[in-house]
């Protein structure tokens, strides 16, 4: 099951299928199900190379999870939102599975229905249940290697200087870091799922053994850790960026994509597309995840 994605075996969905308002990641408003202005005949970006500097970095930081080639080549288009939301399940357990927990049934499942001709969001649902406690469980034992850990789960630290902090074995499920120094910091063992961490400072960061984390988390943030300091997986070369949509110039995870100079608040005051896709796609844990 393929989880990265690869635009050049897309038909541009998520720039079709999904609907954004102007905002700190968006130029302007755009329906869902509408093409937005900038999609070429050819199904690529036609401002992928000023994609930041055409106030389009939403664009950059998303990513598919590779759930675009697979409906596209499947003749699933219309079930691309459900099997988005089945492949960012199989990114999660993947880390479990890393972590060697016990999750091959569970992995089992969620391939089955990635592939299902017709999955829906009830199926979605109902793994999600079983895969979340499965989730946390990897977390939890993640984390009891420490001692004193910090429970920040869902934690407002929107633009908190956290600069060398060590956050190893932190629960920052859902957490707020919009806008936060996390230079230097040490998240070894830091649970992430659904962490915001738009324009967070990760430069010199080690989120090397982070847990959950994806690449619409660090496509979101001001600056990225190094690739010593990225989980392998993440620092592999991106096929999206090479399709000419989404993406940036040289993969997620090294260097590149910068917010402007937009602080906490005013991402705060820009919430609204998350909004809307939050109620497209139900979080992989139903207390903690939120969209990067
Ligand atoms: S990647 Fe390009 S074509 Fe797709 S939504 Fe963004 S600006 Fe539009």
């Amino acid at each position: 099951m393929e989880l990265t994605a690869d635009c050049s075996r897309c038909v541009g969905l998520c720039c079709v299928v999904l609907p954004f308002s102007r905002s700190a990641d968006f130029a302007f408003d755009k329906p869902a199900g509408t093409p937005c202005r900038h999609l070429a005949a050819d199904h690529r970006c036609g401002i992928h190379d000023r994609l930041g500097e055409s106030g389009m970095r939403g664009c950059v930081a998303y990513d598919c999870f590779g759930a675009g080639q697979s409906v596209t080549e499947t003749d699933r288009i219309p079930h691309f939102l459900v099997v988005e939301q089945v492949h960012e399940i199989a990114w999660y357990l993947a880390d479990a599975t890393d972590r060697g927990a016990d999750v091959a049934a569970l992995v089992a499942e969620t391939e089955r229905l990635a592939a299902a001709a017709r999955p829906s969001q009830q199926h979605v649902d109902d793994l999600r249940s079983r895969v979340a406690p499965a989730l946390r469980a990897v977390a939890e034992a993640a984390r009891s290697a420490y001692d004193g850990r910090r429970d920040l789960a869902g934690a407002d630290l929107a633009g908190g200087d956290h600069r060398g902090a060590d956050l190893r074995g932190a629960d920052l499920r859902g957490a707020v870091l919009l806008g936060a120094d996390l230079g230097g910091a040490d998240l070894t063992d830091a649970d992430l799922l659904g962490a915001d961490l738009r324009g967070a400072s990760l430069g010199g960061a080690d989120l090397s053994r982070s847990l959950y984390l994806t690449r619409r988390q660090l496509g979101s943030a001001r600056t990225r850790p190094t690739d010593a300091g990225t989980p392998k997986r993440l620092s592999e070369p991106w096929t999206r960026a090479a399709a000419g949509r989404g993406g940036d110039d040289d993969g997620v995870g090294r260097g590149g994509h910068r917010l402007g100079a937009e602080g906490p608040q005013e991402l705060r005051e820009h919430d609204q597309h998350r909004d809307q896709q939050d109620a497209v796609r139900a979080p992989a844990d139903q207390h903690d995840t939120r969209r990067s």
